[in-house]
């Protein structure tokens, strides 16, 4: 029997009025999973409001950082208590690999983790302004909390939010993307029997445009922290300016990946393919725009396509199973769509290019990783994010033009150099115009570096105190230690 999703809201799972639901798909097979409920603007504002109230109790916002972060590592510990149980679920909605769901997840129980050892350490500073006058600063809750996330990382996306905003003490409505629902509801059952005071978080699923924008636009909302496209990141940006809600975007890329002709060879073409096809190239930093110095650029290619030929395609759920199903049919065709783009634009597809339908995946949504070579900077499949298994090789000659061409995106959200010459190396990076920057590897990271990009990748940033900061106001408080009066006004 296929399961029927409840929204959650002020501590309890209820309905939706609104008798539309949303099928949830499993991409490997297109088998329906669930059906999720899509919440109505007043059921949105209702959930805004019941936040607003809870908040302004004080049960949760005035709790002392030691309280909380208790109720963080009890979130922690169901967590891992459940491990198999997400990760399964995330095979299932979102059609990664399990290899690649068991990162998602451990790392995702690592943000409480670290967010509750935050809440340990002392915080504040103060200022001797004069030797009889004291300034306190301090950090407080915000309030309400919109975390709105998208479909290719469902739980780390959903976790990266709601650890910090609940550990600075707001209150928070999350809004999954619409076709993955599953682990945020599986995580908002682990927290629902934690010690987090009931109300103080709200799972609301639905579209963008009525919950979303609602969150986006409501002047009981005082913080929105968004994590999606560039386009919509500008709509939320819009949405905000009614009551001046505190924002922070993390969006697209397009990333460059710089390899010199002096970098280790085998370990520039390996990480390479890490940094496109893990995810199947459907990850916000993913390194689609390979540079590659002419001297080593044939041979770089021959090398790297011999291995791409060899990567295993297939359900998530399958250990042989290297890369796994795109999302959704939508965004099968979309990138499809760019792959007939490349073609016409007159790249040279040196491997794949094609949706996968044989040896079971016929239902599935496939796609053969696709490497184009020989491409110019003025091509659709150079300039425009694909998010998806595809990427695209150009030559550079020389350093000069290795800066250039990477920074020539209105991206800024990651970017890599290889180069066994650890000044250059560092000359290089320090030029490339992006937050999530790597030397001689790629995509690894951890909780306490701050994640967020450049130009169109976004304003603010994720992870480690900076991620905390997103969600807190700043005070300032100034102590007279000899109150006695100024006569300004004689
Ligand atoms: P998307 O922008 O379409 O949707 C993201 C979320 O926003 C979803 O929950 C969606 O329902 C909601 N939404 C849609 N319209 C809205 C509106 N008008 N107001 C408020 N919310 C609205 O993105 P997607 O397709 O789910 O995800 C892919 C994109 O996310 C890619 O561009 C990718 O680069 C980006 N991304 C960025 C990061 C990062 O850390 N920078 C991480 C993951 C994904």
């Amino acid at each position: 029997m296929t399961r029927i999703l409840k929204l959650y809201s002020n501590g309890e799972w209820v309905d939706s009025s609104n008798p539309i639901k949303q099928d949830i798909l499993n991409p490997a097979n297109q088998e329906i999973i669930a059906k999720a409920p899509e919440a109505t603007k007043e059921e949105t504002e209702e959930a805004i409001k019941a936040a607003k109230s809870v908040f302004e109790s004080g049960i949760w916002s005035e709790c002392t950082p030691l309280e909380r972060a208790n109720v963080l590592l009890q979130i922690a510990d169901m967590m891992e208590d459940n491990m198999n149980e997400l990760v399964a679920l995330e095979v299932e909605n979102n059609g990664k690999t399990k290899r690649e769901a068991e990162s998602d997840a451990s790392d995702a129980a690592d943000a409480f983790r670290y967010y509750a050892g935050l809440l340990s350490n002392t915080s504040g500073q103060t200022y001797e302004a004069s030797y009889d006058l004291q300034t306190m600063i301090i950090k407080e809750p915000m309030g309400v909390a919109g975390l709105i996330v998208p479909w290719n990382f469902p739980l780390l996306m959903s976790v990266w939010k709601i650890a910090p905003a609940l550990a600075a003490g707001n209150s928070i409505i999350l809004k999954p993307a619409e076709i993955t629902p599953m682990t945020a509801v599986k995580l908002f059952e682990l927290m629902d029997q934690t010690d987090l005071p009931k109300g103080v978080a709200h799972l609301l699923m639905g579209s963008g445009s009525i919950v979303g924008q609602t969150i986006s636009e409501s002047n009981d909302v005082d913080v929105v922290s968004f994590t999606g496209s560039t386009e919509v990141g500008r709509n939320i940006m819009q949405a905000a300016t009614g009551n001046l809600k505190k924002i922070s975007l993390e969006l697209g890329g397009k990333s460059p990946n710089i390899i010199f002709e002096d970098a280790d060879f085998d370990t520039a073409v390996d990480h390479a393919l890490f940094g496109i096809f893990m995810g199947s190239g459907q990850v916000c930093t993913s390194g689609s725009r390979i540079l590659v110095q002419e001297g080593i650029y044939e041979e770089f290619i021959k090398k790297y396509v011999e291995i791409v030929k060899g990567i295993n395609v297939g359900p998530g759920n399958d250990e042989n199973s290297e890369m796994g199903a795109i999302v959704s049919e939508k965004h099968m065709e979309s990138i499809l769509e760019y792959i007939r783009i490349g073609k016409e634009e007159g790249a040279r597809l040196a491997f794949g290019g094609n949706r996968i339908v044989q040896d079971g995946m016929e239902k599935g949504f496939f796609i053969e990783p696709t490497v184009f070579a020989d491409v110019t900077s003025d091509m659709r499949i150079v300039k425009e994010e694909i998010f998806g298994p595809v990427v695209v090789i150009q030559k550079f000659k020389d350093e000069a033009e290795a800066i250039k061409l990477a920074n020539d995106t209105e991206f800024g959200l990651a970017g890599a150099v290889f180069s066994s010459d650890q000044n250059k190396a560092m000359r290089v990076i320090k030029k490339v115009r992006a937050g999530i920057t790597w030397v001689n590897t790629y995509h690894l990271t951890n909780v306490q570096a701050p994640w967020g990009g450049y130009k169109h990748s976004g304003i603010g940033r994720s992870l480690g105190t900076y991620g905390l900061d997103e969600y807190q106001e700043t005070k300032q408080i100034n102590i007279s230690m000899d109150p006695k009066p100024i006569q300004w006004f004689k």
